[in-house]
């Protein structure tokens, strides 16, 4: 499942440098990595409050406070 990502021949440099081409097996493992990262992002942002709250306290909600209004979920 060598799959590669090119680029159409009518982006290519003018130089006419080619692009190297990442394989797909390359860019999954950063692409999982980098998606868990936003889902846990989000969690901070998004439910890191009341009864789901990991940490006891108010710091992790009120340094992603704006973050929470900006994207729309429910605060106060
Ligand atoms: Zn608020």
């Amino acid at each position: 499942m060598a799959q590669s990502i090119a680029p159409p021949s009518s982006a290519a440099p003018a130089s006419g440098a080619a692009v190297p081409a990442l394989p797909l097996k390359t860019i999954l493992p950063w692409a999982f990595f980098f998606g868990l990262l936003m889902l846990v992002l989000l969690y901070f942002v998004g439910a890191e409050q009341g009864a789901t709250s990991l940490f006891s306290g108010t710091d992790v909600h009120e340094w992603v406070h704006d973050g929470r209004h900006l994207l729309g979920f429910p605060c106060h």
